[in-house]
């Protein structure tokens, strides 16, 4: 217990209090001290190199001339992290005999026979600093002060004068993701395909790994205090999707409410994304409401204005050099989105509600439960449909009305997820049947990607009575037994459903349930 609370202290009470930068270099000093004398770090060679570095670092913050300016406890840190990115630590080796492993800005003057160079990607060769603290990247343009553009040619100077006094270069990068290999590359390719008039010049060897998670058969029983919480609870569409999808995530992110950490200044990514295209929807619709449905020049003008300023003021901080084509990617798919639009203008009356905000209650199970929901669109249609839409900028799961209500298997959370796949459309349905009771309803996901909208119950048809009253009821009994049969069943351990190895690769708690 002593040892466990001399940890807490030194990793995590210590830092609680910190507001000047000579406490945090008093409490890093007692830390690395800490880890010096307790620990087998000196062992290693290239650990104590990096002590050594950490130590000079909080030296020089304990004797800054800032180090009693009043900082909040982030600010501190990024200075540290900050300064800590700025620091070089050399591997020393014999330069004269066996492998020297050197930064690029090290071999000036110097030739090998062979050279490997890691992470030719973007980002790390030609590394560029895109977001400068003090004087915003455009100040520095006017002023004429092309910093990136000079560092980017130092680099390519240094990486060309390398490659071009060796024998043999092997190159290394990684593709996949959001990796691209670096515009030096790009170059050396280019080069070669002019020369030799063709496009495969260049033999690039492949080597893949294939990773694979292995989540352990973990699994989390549920304590009293934890069911409590779950009856309180109120519930999504997409917290009981997740539940179908994998149990274990559900109690990561709806009882433990872990989150992915994201910063304002990292790359944009497709959640990003698609907040945004949401937001922009709202905004650009809120235009049309309640006024008769037409997609006029006029508005389509305003569209594309609108959609190019809000992106701009929305991404451009955290641009790197592909965001243009992350630009032109929306500009294209919005404007295809709005020629669909253009031809639903006969269908559609008026839009009636935007992120509309939804509550309700449901008597399940002899018990009620809480439900909420945001509902992005409300159209009511020329027929006198009041039609849900749901936008979707990346893949979604829909479910078939006719193998719901042709389906007789037993209700289990296996044959819900299989059959019904999503309960997101249904649960719309519940929270505006009472408020449009005399009026037909349907709902769709509207699939920004290609841009198509989905409906419920089909594209063509009307929707009949019956079968709508069929899926409510199915759909009301699958959420009964998802929450009363499964979620607040005791017997029933939270665990990790890795049938679907998709889900797990994008799954933020990989590393926690493996
Ligand atoms: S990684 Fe897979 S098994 Fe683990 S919580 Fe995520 S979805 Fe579930």
């Amino acid at each position: 217990v002593q040892v466990v609370k001399q940890l807490h202290k030194i990793l995590f009470f210590d830092w609680e209090e910190i507001d000047n930068c000579y406490t945090f270099s008093i409490i890093l000093k007692s830390l690395l001290e800490f880890l010096s004398e307790r620990s087998p770090l000196e062992s290693f060679p290239l650990n104590r190199a990096v002590v050594d570095l950490l130590f000079g670092m909080q030296e020089q913050l304990q004797n800054a001339v800032f180090k009693n300016e009043k900082f909040e406890k982030e600010d501190i840190f990024t200075i540290f992290e900050d300064s800590l990115e700025g620091e070089f630590m050399a591997f020393s080796g014999m330069p004269l005999k066996g492998l020297q492993v050197l930064g690029l800005l090290e071999t000036r003057s110097l030739s090998f026979d062979n050279v490997i160079i890691m992470d030719v990607n973007e980002s790390v060769l030609p590394k560029l600093r895109l977001y400068e603290p003090l004087i915003p990247r455009d100040i520095m343009a006017q002023l004429g002060l092309n910093l990136l553009e000079r560092e980017e040619e130092i680099q390519r100077y240094y990486f060309k004068r390398l490659i071009s006094s060796a024998k043999n270069v092997h190159l290394i990068y990684r593709e996949g993701g959001d990796r691209q290999r670096s515009r030096f590359v790009e170059e050396i390719i280019w080069n070669q395909q002019k020369e030799g008039n063709s496009l495969d010049t260049l033999p690039i060897s492949t080597i893949s790994f294939k990773v694979e998670v292995l989540p352990d058969k973990r699994e989390i029983k549920k304590e009293k205090n934890v069911l409590d919480y779950l009856k309180n609870l109120s519930y999504s569409a997409s917290s009981l999707d997740t539940y179908l999808n994998c149990s274990l995530k559900f109690y990561y992110k709806y009882v433990l409410r872990l989150d992915e950490n994201e910063s304002e200044l990292d790359e944009p990514e497709a959640v990003d994304v698609g907040n945004f295209v949401h937001e922009f929807l709202n905004e650009i619709f809120e235009e049309l409401r309640n006024t008769k449905f037409s997609i006029s020049n006029e508005f389509r003008n305003h569209f594309s204005s609108l959609l190019d300023k809000r992106f701009d003021e929305c991404f451009k901080k955290r641009m790197d050099a592909g965001a243009f084509i992350l630009k032109e990617v929306v500009n294209h798919r919005m404007n295809r989105f709005l020629d669909e639009e253009e031809k639903r203008e006969s269908e559609v009356k008026e839009i009636l509600g935007l992120e509309k905000q939804c509550n309700m209650k449901l008597e399940l199970n002899g018990e009620t439960f809480r439900f909420n929901g945001k509902i992005d669109r409300i159209d009511l249609l020329e027929d006198d449909t009041i039609l849900v839409l749901d936008y979707k900028t990346g893949n979604a799961k829909k479910m078939t009305v006719k193998t719901v209500v042709s389906d007789n298997s037993e209700m289990t959370r296996d044959s819900i997820t299989r059959i019904m796949k999503s309960l997101q459309l249904p649960l719309y349905l519940h929270f505006i049947r009472n408020e449009f009771r005399n009026k037909k309803l349907d709902a769709g996901l509207y699939l920004l990607k290609e841009p198509k909208l989905v409906k419920l119950f089909g594209n063509k048809e009307p929707v009949e009575q019956g079968i709508f009253d069929k899926v409510m009821e199915l759909s009301a009994r699958a959420i009964e037994h998802i929450i009363c049969k499964e979620i607040l069943n005791p017997d029933v351990p939270f665990s990790p459903d890795t049938k679907n190895s998709r889900f797990c690769e994008y799954c933020p708690f990989t590393l926690l349930c493996r």
